[in-house]
Formats: C-alpha cells, structure tokens, sequence
C-alpha cells in the first residue's frame, strides 16, 4: 500500500478546548467528547456533509460517528435540511399539538412491532427513564434488572454498572446515586440468562421490569446470543414482570423494524432515540396499549415535556425515517460486511489480535483474541492499543468514537471507496502499534 497520511494540525481545535474548559465543565457537554481516554484534544466541528466531517483546523475526515448514531442518512441529507428549512420559519415549537407528531407515531406504531402506541420525548434518556416508572407502576413493583456495561443513560436507577462514556472513564457507579435508588437496580452479565433466572428466582416477585439492549453497544458492539432474547422475554412473562428493550441506538439502526424485528423477540415496551430525531434532540417510548395508557393523561403516571414532539425535531425524525427502505439496510449491510472483511484482513496481515463484532451497520473491533459476548470479555481489549488505533485511524483521515466501547456507524451514504479508504486506514493505524 502507497496510500501516505497527510499531516494533521490541531492548533485550532487544541486553543478551543483551552478556552471551553473555562467555561464548561471539562470543555465538553457530554463526557466523552473531550477524548480524555484517549489522551487527545477533541476535534473541533465546523461543518458535515454526506458521508465527511470537517474539523476548524481544515481536516477532513470519514466519518463513523455519526453524532453517536443518529445520523444514518450522513450529515445535512439535504432532505432533512430542506424539509427543516420548510417548518422553522413557521415557529420552533408551541407546547400545543401539531400534526406532524400524529405522522411521527404512525409511522413509528406500523414500523416497531411492540409499539401500538407511542410517546415522544427529548432523549434516549428521558425515554428509559420514564419507561421504567412506567414499568414500576403498571406492575406495582420497585426493582429493575439491567445488564453489566449496558448504558440506557443517565438518569439514576440505570446508572448503577452503566458502559458507554461511565465505561470509557472507567468510573464506578456515581456518586449522587442514592443508595436506596441503586438497591432497586440488579445487574447480571448480558448474554447470561442463568444469572438472569438465579435474579428471578430470589427477586421475582419484586422486579418490574428487565431492561435491555438487544444489540449491546456501549460495551463496543455485542450481539445476542441465540436464545438470549427468548429467554427473557419467557422469563419475565412467567413473573409478570415486563420486557424493556433499550433500542436507543438499535432502533431503525439495524433493521427497518428495529432489533425486535430483526431478532423475532416483542418487549412489551420499546425506547427509541438516536436515529429516530434524524440529529435533533428526540427519544421515544412505546409498547403495548394497555400499559401506555396508564401514562398521564389517560393514567396516572406522569410524564411530561415543554419541547417533546416539537416540530422542528419531528420534521427532522420523520424526514429520516421516510428515507430508510429497505434498500437502505441491504446497502448498510453491504459496505458494512465490507469493512468488516476488510479489518479481519488487516488484522491477519499485521498479526494483531482483533475480534470484530458486527450486527448490521454497528461495527466494532475490539483488540483481543477473546470472543466477545459481554462487559467482561469486552475488557479483555488491549485499551493502550485501542488508544494508539484511535490516534492512527484520526491521523489517516477516519473520525471514530473516541472510546473502546463504541462501535462504528455505517452510514447509508458511505461509499464503497469510504470503505476501502478506511480499511487503508485501519491497515496503516494497526500497523503503527
Ligand atoms: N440507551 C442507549 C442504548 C444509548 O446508547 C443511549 C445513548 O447513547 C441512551 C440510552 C441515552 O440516550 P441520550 O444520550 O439521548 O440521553
């Protein structure tokens, strides 16, 4: 290979991260933007478009991040500008009913099939969040069962052996979690269903619910085990308890129907976020009718929000969701399985121990010759090397999560010659180590 990386400055980016951490706790906005783990400075955005991104410093970069998987359509698909540039001038958001949220839960009722009904929120956050209350009080039981380094984000009860940026900043569970609050929260290994029947036979009768990624991917990206997903559905109905599946990340990612589509296993309630905003701030949660309408105002659990189903966000979701066909996710598959073929191959070639997960479009190469089945065996990656790829892949020109344990984004929009130039990437970012 010929292929030389250019030389990439900083100067820019490295003065405005000095200048945010005055101001910003950390300089950053969500923790992980600041590439501690990785010993870096942030890349500064100024502009992305298709399958690029391009940093204040003048760098150009493929992009896999995708804004932490939103946007699966590429940056300013100029469907979802267009069609933004066409509500905005009538008003950012009203706090009073608008049609489009009616178009929004009907497209998202006939694509999920969990959701008959639905609720749209601000984030993936507010979605878990409020889709545990809703477990807690349907069934009239406190506890709730979540999986070792699976992130379902911030709010309290879920931050107790938590991945994602907790993972990354190798954090213990955090301070501020009250001690009651974190009882309620059992965790057992994902991929595990004999830890999840051992949690059942001494907690059955407490637990309201069990929470999961159906596609792990805050622990790098770790598909279900076959059976996983039955397992669980068939031991939460045995106790009455509900089946949450967290497809904040997995929803309209990896299959036009979601993980549950994609798996043949219906919770009795689905989260959304991520994809489903098309890169606005949006998180959903939905399920089944009779456990819905016990939310206010048809129930008395509340849940509510000045800038939930604002029409700019749901513009932005709907014009996403209209471009996602079923051609869209054989061609993620495609260039998705391309890349994959492409690191394997890289990884015999330099001799580096490499296991790539892969499901759909979410990628991860974790630096390990273990098999990758939960947080445990994902933390057998070597996390120096990850770091030393992490500069190198940067450096040749490919913008990727700046932690061990997130997986890549395919995008719709990547091209058969991103993806090869990013596997000359990952050849020459492998080869450094
Ligand atoms: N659930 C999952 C599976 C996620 O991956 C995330 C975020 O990465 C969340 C919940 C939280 O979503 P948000 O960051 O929008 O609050």
């Amino acid at each position: 290979m010929s292929w030389e990386a250019k030389v990439r400055t900083d100067e820019r980016s490295h003065a405005a991260f000095e200048e945010a951490k005055q101001y910003i706790p950390g300089g950053v906005n969500s923790p992980v933007r600041a590439f501690k783990s990785v010993g870096i400075t942030p890349i500064y955005i100024d502009r992305g478009e298709g399958s690029r991104v391009y940093d204040i410093d003048g760098n150009s970069f493929i992009d896999y991040v995708g804004s932490w998987g939103p946007l699966i359509m590429g940056h300013a698909h100029p469907d979802v500008i267009s069609a933004l540039q066409e509500v905005v001038v009538k008003g950012t958001s009203f706090g009073a009913p608008t049609l489009i949220e009616t178009e929004m839960a009907k497209l998202v009722c006939a694509r999920v099939p969990s959701i008959d009904i639905v609720r749209m929120v601000n984030s993936g956050t507010e979605a878990t969040m409020s889709a545990i209350r809703l477990a807690r009080g349907y069934t009239g039981r406190s506890k709730i069962l979540k999986f070792e380094g699976s992130y379902h984000g911030h709010a309290d009860s879920l931050l107790i052996k938590a991945g994602s940026g907790v993972a990354t900043l190798g954090l213990p569970d955090s301070p501020g979690v009250p001690e009651g609050v974190a009882s309620n929260t059992i965790t057992v290994p994902y991929n595990d269903l004999e830890s999840v029947q051992l949690a059942f036979e001494k907690f059955g009768e407490e637990i309201a619910a069990v929470i999961v990624e159906p596609v792990a991917g805050n622990m790098g990206v770790v598909p279900p085990q076959p059976g996983f997903l039955e397992g669980l559905r068939k031991v939460t109905e045995e106790h009455g308890s509900l089946l949450i599946f967290d497809e904040v990340m997995t929803g309209f990612r990896v299959d036009l129907h979601s993980a549950q589509g994609r798996f043949g296993v219906t919770p009795d309630l689905t989260c959304l976020g991520k994809v489903i905003g098309g890169g606005l701030p949006v998180g959903a949660y939905g399920g089944r009718r009779d456990i819905m309408e016990q939310m206010a105002p048809t129930g008395p659990v509340y849940q509510a929000g000045t800038l939930s189903g604002n029409p700019l966000a749901m513009t932005a979701g709907y014009t996403t969701l209209k471009l996602l066909t079923p051609e869209v996710y054989d061609r993620l598959e495609q260039l998705a399985a391309r890349l994959q073929a492409g690191f394997e191959r890289n990884a015999e070639e330099t001799g580096i121990p490499v296991t790539i997960n892969r499901v759909g479009s979410m990628v991860c190469p974790f630096f390990t010759d273990r098999q990758v089945v939960n947080y445990d065996t994902a933390k057998t990656s070597n996390i120096d090397h990850f770091r030393r790829y992490f500069a190198g892949m940067v450096n040749h020109g490919v913008s990727v999560a700046p932690s061990q344990y997130e997986g890549m984004f395919v995008s719709g929009v990547h091209t058969n010659e991103d993806i090869d130039a990013t596997i000359e990437a990952n050849y020459y970012a492998l080869k450094q180590l």
